[in-house]
């Protein structure tokens, strides 16, 4: 990760460009951005957001396609492709779930023992096994359960994720099988079991832990071990029986990803990203019989604009000084899931990546304002004031993020970027009625506006790619999103 605390260094040599070849660039620029229109973005998302697209759920054929298409794109544009010789990046994903009741089973002997009810208990995804053992609480991370016992943990609902991290832990230690105890409001624990009964996705390749791990609600445990899980003494003479079989199943899903070589040689090794989502929530609940969830705002007006981008730069007879890559990530909705293998896995290299501009849902609300969140963490907001300046034909003004409460910061693509540390910026024009609804359909889509907006991001991307100097992030700043993000 490379730092990006140099100081500014005074005095920068700044070397003037010939006017006349800087009109040049301007008029090539202008013709350029002219590329972006909003029939275009019209019919851009018309068919990332058609139903026959089914929502472009992750995984699915649907979104398999979105990725191919796009890449048709970016090889008709000229782009060139960022994976060998395929603009598709193909990643490993894992759905897990909770497995099916009937095969799960969960018995404690001794006083007031018995079987407990299926629904007092829960099996952790990626446990699997039968074991049985003498029931040892074990009060928590660090603690060493004896070999060949099951390790029983008191588990509150703050605590719940250090437990679940702590379980490799217990089984390294010599536990057979471990038993999170959770102790919480009555319907904590039927609100992690939705939770875990629904499917998850993450990327990578399942990770087994080879016996089986359960939570169990304390309050259906014998009356004299739930007494000793909260004084911490007694307790003994249990003994456990624990079978769980949680689902599995490996998945794969792509980003599409081109680029465009710089032009000057001592700058193209360094790289803007621009970036967007195109996976979305695919089918789900009918709303007034509807149930496809197209997504147009959320986020093929992003895709879209990825598109256009894409066209316009390439139509510049010479590319801006830096590289310039573009990027639509899929899994964002499962928890920015492309983004997160692209940042481990980056087809060029994160140090020296000096931007990222992501792009979500920017086709709906007002008609004159975007929201560019992440702009007072670095000098990409003052990139943007000047751009505005540059540009008043765009219409279109800045605003502060009026949710602050909501931390959309965390909530999409760049996140990933960020902490790596490159500095970020997201626009963002709100959400609506219609957000993860089966309404977000492309004829609620404001064209106009997000042409605007698509044009804004094309002359800040090339004022920051032709820039002398890379853009840096504010000290603080980068102390809470950088550093703090190793936490
Ligand atoms: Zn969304």
């Amino acid at each position: 990760m490379r730092a990006r605390l140099v100081p500014a260094v005074a005095a920068l040599v700044v070397v003037a460009p010939v006017p006349e070849a800087a009109a040049q660039a301007d008029s090539a620029a202008v013709a350029a951005a002219r590329t972006i229109t909003a029939p275009d973005l019209r019919l851009r998302i018309g068919a990332l957001a058609h139903d026959s697209m089914r929502g472009r759920a992750t995984p699915s054929p649907e979104l398999d396609k979105a990725a191919r298409h796009i890449a048709r794109r970016f090889e008709e544009f000229g782009l060139r492709p960022a994976d060998g010789d395929s603009y598709l990046q193909a990643y490993p994903l894992t759905a897990s779930r909770a497995g099916t009741p009937s095969r799960q089973a969960l018995a404690i002997e001794g006083p007031g023992g018995g079987a407990i009810a299926t629904a007092d208990y829960i099996a952790v995804p990626g446990g699997r096994g039968q074991a049985s053992g003498p029931a040892v609480i074990v009060p928590g991370g660090g603690a060493e359960p004896p070999p060949g016992s099951v390790a029983l943990v008191p588990v509150t609902p703050e605590g719940l994720r250090d437990a679940l991290e702590s379980i490799r832990g217990f089984l390294d230690g010599g536990a057979v099988a471990v038993l999170l105890a959770v102790d919480g409001p009555d319907d904590y624990f039927s609100a992690i079991r939705r939770f875990y009964e629904r499917e998850r996705l993450s990327v990578g390749v399942p990770e087994e832990l080879g016996a089986p791990i359960a939570l169990v609600r304390a309050g259906a445990l014998p009356e004299a071990l739930r007494t000793a899980l909260s004084t911490g003494r007694g307790g003994n003479g249990y003994e456990a029986t624990v079978r769980t079989q949680s689902e599995f199943r490996e998945e794969r899903a792509f980003n599409t990803i081109g680029w465009i070589e710089g032009s000057d040689p001592e700058l193209r090794g360094e790289f803007v990203v621009f970036t967007a989502h195109m996976d979305h929530l695919g089918v789900g609940r009918p709303v007034d019989g509807d149930s496809i969830y197209n997504g147009a705002d959320d986020d093929a007006s992003g895709t879209a604009a990825i598109m256009e981008l894409a066209e316009a730069f390439a139509s510049l007879e010479t590319p801006p000084r830096r590289s310039l890559v573009f990027m639509t990530v899929s899994g964002e909705e499962r928890g920015l899931l492309g983004s997160a293998w692209y940042a481990e896995n980056p087809l060029f290299p994160i140090g020296a990546t000096v931007a990222n501009l992501n792009i979500d849902m920017i086709g709906r609300n007002w008609q004159d304002t975007v929201v560019a969140i992440g702009r007072n963490e670095s000098t990409l907001g003052r990139s943007l004031e000047e751009t505005l300046g540059d540009h008043p034909e765009l219409g279109l003004a800045m605003i502060d993020d009026p949710w602050p409460e909501e931390n959309f910061y965390f909530r999409s693509d760049h996140y990933n970027f960020a902490r790596k540390g490159v500095p970020v910026l997201f626009f963002f024009t709100g959400t609506h009625e219609d957000y993860h609804g089966p309404n977000d359909e492309a004829d609620r889509i404001l064209y106009d506006k997000t042409a605007r907006i698509t044009r804004l991001i094309f002359h800040l991307g090339r004022r920051i790619a032709d820039a002398d100097d890379p853009p840096e992030w504010d000290p603080a700043a980068y102390r809470r999103v950088v550093e703090g993000a190793g936490r």
